[in-house]
């Protein structure tokens, strides 16, 4: 459909992207991820026939881009810049019939096929009832989705989008996206479109373009680049960031500051938000005994925990047991997350009983009961004020060494 031979992109003498081969074909929907001023917007002008190329081709159904008239380009290829619309007094359904103009004759005036895309395009992003609008009257999201109508009332076969989602809530942001991925599937069209949201990008395109360092790279699906250079290319984001490749997920560690060590108990996934949590509010974090392989697993030891750990689907034995009360002792506070309990975990029910009797302060997150626990919640916004009273019990009432 879309694709680029040998291609270097720039700006007069400044070559920003060399040697980029890449092919997009119908139905696709690729996200184009990598840091600022990598090149993104460089790579999509280019494709879009916006930027001419510093050298190499861009070709359409095998056709060189080059030797293609505009008119015939803008038949091909729909574009959404980041270059908002000016404020204007024009309906929704005006503003999108702005997009035949590839096809109108030169006063501008629709046909009944013009008409009926530009209604066909409204229908298509789910926004016919904002037709008689305004456009300045409408949300960030709106106008995003009048703008990706405008685009497909060209009938493109392309679509090339410059981070569609930057500027949109969240939920505005999913909608865009799915709008985006379904339109590649209902109409065919190849879907070319930046995104700064790593995270969901990986989880809703087909494919990923990377651009880094004056590359661009094509993975055949997220899942490629993650097994392969994401957590290389992704732990590269700088600072206390990690890249999880199980999860797909980019988590904040705390900072290695020597700030209160917490101990927690957990299992099954029952420990993943109290251990965010904690990095959130800077604690370090020991936790055990957990099976290798459980996602309280992965992300506590991507949040730079020390994570006392037994073979997966094995009992928990002796051995770790008391590696993981001793490791408990040596912190200032604990808490249990009542992780599902069965006959391989059954040990770390007795494991929080013996850190309540004689260990740090003991809390109980969930609904299991634990004798000798200083507490127990339901509500994870309780946590950060009963961690700190445990820890002020912890280094005041109960010292350490009388608890040994
Ligand atoms: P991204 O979209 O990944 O943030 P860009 O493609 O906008 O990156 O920019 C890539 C590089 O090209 C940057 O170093 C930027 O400064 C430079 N650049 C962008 N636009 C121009 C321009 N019109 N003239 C010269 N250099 C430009």
């Amino acid at each position: 459909m879309i694709g680029a031979v040998n291609l270097s992109a720039g700006y007069g003498g400044t070559q920003v992207l060399s040697g980029v081969n890449l092919s997009v074909g119908a139905g696709e929907f690729v996200a184009v991820i990598g840091p600022n001023a990598s090149g993104k917007t460089t790579l999509l002008k280019t494709l879009a026939s916006l930027l001419k190329p510093l050298s190499g081709v861009v070709y359409l159904d095998g056709t060189m881009v080059s030797k293609l008239r505009a008119r015939q380009i803008a038949r091909l290829i729909g574009v959404v810049l980041t270059e908002q619309l000016r404020p204007t007094q024009l309906t929704v359904f005006e503003v999108v019939a702005l997009g035949r103009y590839p096809y109108t004759n030169p006063l501008n005036t629709l046909s009944e096929t013009d008409s009926r895309e530009v209604l066909r395009a409204l229908a298509d992003v789910g926004i016919e009832h904002l037709a008689a609008r305004r456009f300045y009257e409408l949300s960030d999201g709106q106008r995003q989705k009048v703008m990706i109508a405008r685009a497909l009332a060209q009938e493109p076969r392309v679509l090339i989008l410059d981070e569609p989602v930057t500027y949109l809530d969240p939920r505005a942001r999913v909608e865009v996206l799915l709008t985006l991925k379904r339109l590649s599937k209902e109409r065919g069209v190849a879907v070319i479109a930046s995104l700064h949201e790593v995270e969901l990008a990986l989880r809703v395109a087909d494919r990923l373009i990377i651009v880094s360092g004056g590359r661009v790279a094509l993975y055949d699906s997220p899942e490629e680049f993650v097994a392969r250079d994401g957590p290389e290319l992704l732990y590269g984001l700088g600072g206390e960031t990690a890249f999880s490749p199980e999860l797909m997920s980019i988590e904040f560690r705390p900072p290695n500051n020597g700030g209160p060590r917490i101990f927690v108990v957990a299992g099954g996934g029952s420990g993943s938000l109290v251990y965010r949590m904690l990095a959130r509010l800077g604690y370090r974090l020991s936790t055990g005994v957990l099976h290798a392989g459980d996602i309280d697993y992965y992300l506590a030891s991507l949040l730079g925990g020390r994570v006392i750990s037994e073979k997966a689907f094995h009992p928990i034995s002796p051995e770790k047991m008391q590696q993981a009360l001793s490791e408990a002792r040596d912190c200032q506070a604990a808490i249990y997350t009542s992780p599902p309990i069965g006959p391989l975990n059954s040990e770390n029910r007795i494991l929080a009983e013996e850190i309540a009797r004689q260990g740090p302060p003991l809390i109980v997150f969930g609904n299991a009961v634990i004798e000798g626990a200083i507490a127990r919640v339901d509500d994870p916004a309780a946590l950060p004020e009963l961690i700190g009273r445990a820890l002020e019990d912890g280094l005041e009432a109960r010292p350490a060494a009388v608890r040994r």
